[in-house]
């Protein structure tokens, strides 16, 4: 069978913005048959994220990130269906996903790698599993729930940072849900700041990219601010952490603002800043999703009925084709994504 890979071309280099020609679509030959324990799968959306950038660099810098090779099948979340199985727990039809899925139309895979999954969780919206239901969507309720000490009826003010994004467009309607009672989002775009307000109802919203954030924080946040979900790190953090109110509690969950820098993980705070956490006696506890996979199955159920309620609305930027899986990356990295980015490969 023949079918569509994508490879990474080249490394985009520390301090770089990658480029979508830092990935190559080759044509490949699927041997016919299967050994035991092989299943053949056909991808229906893949996942473009932003820990991939580590991935792109030489060292991944991060001991539980192997980089990329050049010139080799690049791998990331994937969904999609099995054509054929020689491995006992799938059958032809299933619907499965993997945090290894290569990026190919089809793909000869262990069945070690793969979950079943149930598209009535998600009501047949199958991408959401890489999403709402899928490993961001898990990063902020869990993200949320093991270090935010979100208390319902404590008047708490929550701030989440990427808000517009996959974790945190999910992050700020557990907050709200968990009893918050003002959730502010910061993102890159107007139009993001209306999506958060009117279809996600986020209390206020600030466009980092056009308003003094300081500013901005000071009239959205009269109260202070109790609980911060950071998914970006430099200065937008720096002016959170500034207006957080004593013994308040930040998420460290990513520092995308820092990704395309040669800095470690997570990059250093100013002296200002960490001598307003210590000050303040404010936790700032990183949050590592796969240290958690315990909850994983209960917490997707949650998210699951939540989402099929209609209680967590779900936001999603749909890229078409295995040819933009390089386009859907450099784009999300840029901000081009409301909610979470997706690459559709077939129907
Ligand atoms: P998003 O869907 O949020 O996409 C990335 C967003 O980052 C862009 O849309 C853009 O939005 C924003 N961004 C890009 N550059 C900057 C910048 N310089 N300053 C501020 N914002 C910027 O991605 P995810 O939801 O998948 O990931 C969000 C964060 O969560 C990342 O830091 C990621 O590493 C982290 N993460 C952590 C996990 C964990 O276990 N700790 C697991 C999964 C993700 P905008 O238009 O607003 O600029």
């Amino acid at each position: 069978m023949l079918v569509k890979k994508v490879v990474l071309n080249s490394r985009p280099g520390s301090n770089r913005v990658p480029d979508p020609g830092n990935f190559r679509l080759e044509e490949t030959t699927l041997a016919p048959g299967l050994e035991e324990e092989e299943v053949l799968v056909r991808t229906l959306y893949l996942s473009v994220d932003p820990y991939m950038r580590c991935r792109m660099n030489e060292d991944s810098g991060a001991e539980y990130l192997t980089p990329w090779k050049l010139s080799e099948s690049v791998d990331g979340g994937g969904v999609g269906v099995v054509q054929s199985s020689r491995h006992d727990a799938y059958r032809e039809g299933d619907v499965v996903t993997s945090f290894t899925w290569p990026w190919q139309t089809h793909a000869v895979v262990k069945g070690s790698i793969l979950q079943k999954v149930n598209p009535s969780l998600v009501d047949g919206h199958l991408s959401y599993f890489l999403g709402a239901v899928g490993m961001t969507g898990l990063t902020a309720l869990l993200g949320m729930r093991e270090k935010g000490h979100v208390i319902r009826g404590a008047n708490q003010t929550l701030v989440v940072s990427g808000a517009a994004g996959a974790c945190g467009s999910v992050a700020g309607q557990i907050g709200r849900l968990d009893g918050c009672s003002r959730v502010v989002g910061i993102c890159g775009s107007e139009d993001k700041c209306k999506a958060l307000v009117e279809r996600l109802g986020f209390s206020g919203a600030i466009n980092y990219r056009l308003q003094d954030v300081t500013a901005g924080l000071r009239e959205n946040c009269p109260d202070g601010i109790d609980v911060y979900f950071d998914n970006v790190g430099g200065d937008v953090s720096d002016a959170v952490i500034a207006q957080m109110n004593e013994g308040g509690h930040v998420i460290l969950c990513g520092q995308i603002s820092q990704y395309n820098k040669d800095v470690p993980y997570p990059p250093p705070l100013s002296q200002e800043t960490q001598e307003n956490l210590r000050r303040k006696n404010i936790t700032r506890e990183r949050f590592m999703v796969l240290n958690y996979m315990s909850q994983a199955q209960d917490a997707l159920c949650e998210l699951g009925s939540l989402v099929t309620s209609g209680q967590l609305k779900v936001l999603e930027t749909i890229e078409n084709g295995i040819e933009n899986m390089g386009v859907a990356f450099c784009s999300m990295m840029k901000g081009g994504n409301l909610g979470k980015q997706i690459v559709k490969i077939s129907h």
